[in-house]
């Protein structure tokens, strides 16, 4: 189900939906850079531990 209109926000709404939780210890895989809404969003509301795309990272201590 999307109710978001970000990629990033839309996976990790749909994974917490399926009973996946704060997801401590994943690793996001992105196509682009996620946007700075959606890097905060994942660090704040999940326990992911980096956002990883093709020619870039984010870790998410
Ligand atoms: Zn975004």
């Amino acid at each position: 189900m999307c109710i978001n209109s970000h990629a990033e926000a839309n996976a990790k709404a749909d994974a917490q939906q399926r009973g996946t939780g704060r997801m401590a210890g994943a690793l996001m895989y992105a196509s682009v850079e996620p946007c700075e809404g959606c890097i905060r969003m994942i660090r704040n509301e999940t326990d992911i531990e980096a956002i990883i795309w093709p020619d870039g990272m984010v870790a998410l201590p």
